[in-house]
């Protein structure tokens, strides 16, 4: 890492290769010398620059733009002084740890899935991917397959080993690092667990990719931005929840940390095993000296199909830890129910009755706000945005009217902005809604102890003051709350022990999405929301799944009422083959964002037609431009042109040849009034 002149600023730039001659149409007089190196920091290793070389190329961005967005904003600040001050301090704070006496490593004992998984982790040939119930005890998993690479010794002048835990969500880090930190710190000091995650303060970020990029750090816990994290230790990637779809980027370059995880693994295992030839002259096939676990209880259809090609090697864990079994399954039949409920009847019911027996419910459904649209019964007019093709959500708490899309916000008018009719009604229901309603509904039951219940809410708007998650989530573990009602932020990863009904109350729009990846986003999410119930052993057998839907004939339904994931996998992957869908096919999307649809739209086309000739044109299909289902966000126009084909080789190869194509098409008198564009290698939503 150097600091290179450019115009009057001095900017950190990366030493990518050091050509004996300039590249080719630079001449001498046109380049400059380095300003410096960042002194007292260790050259990003080959590996490193491999896995940022292959991201670039295989998501379609330039190379500077990868490797400058995998370092830590900071670095870039800082001058020669600060940063030398920022190491002499981490120095310091690592002495003063290594004082401590190291403690043993201290763990549950394993069940007998576990102790088999383990093993057949550390003999693994290939990607692992572990298929395990929720509650079956991955994490325990993960922490052990830890433990033992900590454990492996390195010879002298070798980094210490390390470990990289990915997890989708930044909610779901502080518990995680929790037991990392519980486990691992007695043994390998205070700085041994860092986070990685973009809800940390620059300074924060900076220190935890110095201490993993030294070496300092052993463990480095984070979400997808972690991918990216200088590890020259790196043995073990575990990818928690690896079908969860915050794993793609969804700006710059739209990589999926899954699966550069799988990348990553195999540069590290390839140059580990060819330094071990070179010193050793023995090849062997051994086990991969950089495992990766892909973990889930419902796997993505990427995985599960190469699990069952034999690229990825599969490990079960059917059993929850102390046997309980997952809840079971009640659909409710909503074309049976009074007109108007948000809660069924009987859902209600057995809701009392958990409440009157000290248990707890969880209620979700996927919408914030109060209503997602207030509506004029005189003159039809409803709350859209004025900026997007959408609706403003009613909030009554503030009684605003937000845009999800764009963040437009005004208080919620007295009368009808167009007729004057005093009359505005919210339509449809969000959690707010919710909320209030359960609050009503369950006003007469009493706890055990004598005392009302206690009916919470819990989703983006709750949550965003700094605290607020962790309150909330004590508040559900200390059993003060009886029902929470959320968004599918509380069906993931937390560990409720009391919980023993979850509800969900609004999930059919997602069994008719045109998004093929709807139903396995569905599946994945109910069969999550599952786990949340009866984790406690003791409770399990009684604990119970409800589903509100008007169409319990669906066939999800039967695959998840006896949460038979590989039927529905395989149901899945028919389907998929047979539309030519990935796994069996290949898909990129380019975005297009206009001032107008048209332009847009011309500026794809235009580069589909011009996209004749190139290689492997006859293997792709290019579809024509069409706007996105939200068309509009923040007045800007957007539209999108699907890739298809059956080859990923084709796919690079032609993306590649297309670039500068698309590139040159901005410039066409039909795409004026084009703001950007953007590929997306391998979109999870179309
Ligand atoms: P998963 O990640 O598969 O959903 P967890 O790892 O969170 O499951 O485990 C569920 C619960 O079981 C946790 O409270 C964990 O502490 C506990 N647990 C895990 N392994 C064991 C074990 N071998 N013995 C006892 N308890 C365990
Ligand atoms: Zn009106
Ligand atoms: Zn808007």
């Amino acid at each position: 890492m150097v600091r290179v002149p450019l115009g009057s600023r001095e900017v950190l730039g990366v030493v990518w290769d050091c050509p004996a001659t300039p590249p080719e149409g630079l001449s001498e007089a046109q380049t400059k010398p380095v300003a410096g190196v960042l002194e007292g920091l260790p050259p990003l290793n080959e590996r490193w620059r491999q896995l940022v070389r292959f991201a670039a190329q295989y998501y379609q961005r330039s190379l500077g733009e990868v490797a400058l967005a995998a370092l830590p904003p900071q670095l870039r600040e800082l001058d020669a002084e600060q940063l030398a001050r920022r190491l002499k301090r981490r120095d310091k704070k690592a002495q003063a740890t290594e004082a401590t006496t190291p403690q043993p490593v201290t763990g549950h004992d394993l069940s007998v899935e576990q102790v088999q998984a383990l093993q057949a982790l550390a003999a693994a040939t290939e990607p692992v991917l572990l298929y395990g119930a929720t509650g079956s005890g991955k994490t325990e998993v993960y922490l052990r397959a830890t433990q033992a690479v900590l454990e492996t010794p390195t010879p002298d002048g070798e980094a210490p080993t390390q470990v990289l835990v990915m997890v989708p969500e930044i909610n779901l880090t502080p518990q995680l690092e929790a037991r990392f930190r519980e486990r691992f710190e007695p043994a390998f000091g205070a700085g041994s667990v860092v986070s990685l995650h973009s809800g940390m303060t620059p300074a924060q970020r900076l220190g935890s990719w110095l201490a993993a990029h030294t070496g300092a750090a052993r463990i480095v816990l984070g979400t997808r931005m972690a991918i990216f994290a200088s590890l020259p230790g790196l043995r073990l990637i575990v990818v928690d929840e690896e079908h969860d779809p915050s794993y793609k980027s969804q700006e710059g370059a739209r990589y999926s940390a899954r699966d550069l995880a799988v990348y990553r693994a195999k540069v590290e295992t390839e140059a580990l095993t060819s330094e071990a030839l070179a010193a050793t002259g023995q090849a062997a096939r051994q086990p991969c000296r950089c495992q990766v676990v892909l973990g889930s209880a419902t796997p993505s259809l990427e995985s599960w199909h190469a699990a069952e090609q034999g690229r990825y090697q599969r490990l079960d864990m059917p059993g929850r830890i102390g046997g309980g079994a997952l809840p079971r399954l009640r659909l409710v039949d909503m074309n049976h129910q009074p007109k108007g409920a948000a809660i069924a009847p009987p859902l209600l019911a057995a809701m009392e009755e958990r409440i009157a027996r000290g248990e707890q419910c969880l209620v979700l459904l996927n919408r914030r706000g109060y209503a997602p649209v207030l509506s004029c019964d005189a003159c039809g007019w409803k709350s859209g945005c004025p900026h997007c093709s959408a609706f403003r959500v009613f909030h009554k708490l503030d009684r605003t009217l937000r845009c999800h899309h764009c963040g437009f916000t005004q208080r919620v008018p007295r009368a009808c902005p167009d007729c004057g009719n005093l009359d505005i009604a919210p339509v449809g229901r969000g959690t707010e809604q919710v909320e209030e309603q359960l609050a009503q509904l369950l006003q007469d039951v009493k706890r055990p102890d004598g005392a009302p219940v206690r009916v919470a809410r819990m989703d983006a708007d709750t949550t965003k003051a700094k605290g607020s998650l962790e309150a909330q989530l004590a508040a559900l573990h200390s059993g003060e709350v009886d029902v929470l009602v959320g968004t599918q932020m509380v069906a993931k990863g937390h560990d409720f022990r009391r919980i023993t009904l979850v509800a969900s109350i609004n999930a059919d729009a997602a069994l008719f999405a045109s998004d093929h990846r709807a139903p396995e986003r569905l599946f994945a999410l109910l069969m999550q929301a599952a786990g949340r119930a009866g984790r406690d052993a003791q409770h399990a057998g009684a604990s119970e799944m409800w589903v509100q839907t008007w169409h319990p004939e669906h066939p999800l339904f039967a695959a998840l009422k006896r949460y038979d994931y590989p039927a529905f996998a395989a149901e899945q992957l028919a389907e998929r083959e047979i539309a030519g869908m990935p796994p069996h096919g290949f898909q990129a999307l380019v975005r297009a964002d206009a001032r107008t649809q048209a332009a847009a739209q011309a500026f794809l086309n235009i580069a589909a037609e011009q996209a004749e000739g190139l290689p492997h044109r006859d293997d792709i299909t290019l579809y024509p431009a069409v706007p996105l289902t939200i068309q509009r966000v923040a007045n800007v126009e957007r539209a999108q042109l699907l890739v298809e084909t059956h080859s990923r080789a084709a796919l690079q190869r032609f993306l590649g040849a297309w670039q500068p194509v698309l590139h040159a098409c901005r410039s066409a008198p039909e795409a004026r009034g084009l703001v950007r564009w953007a590929v997306d290698v391998d979109p999870l939503s179309l």
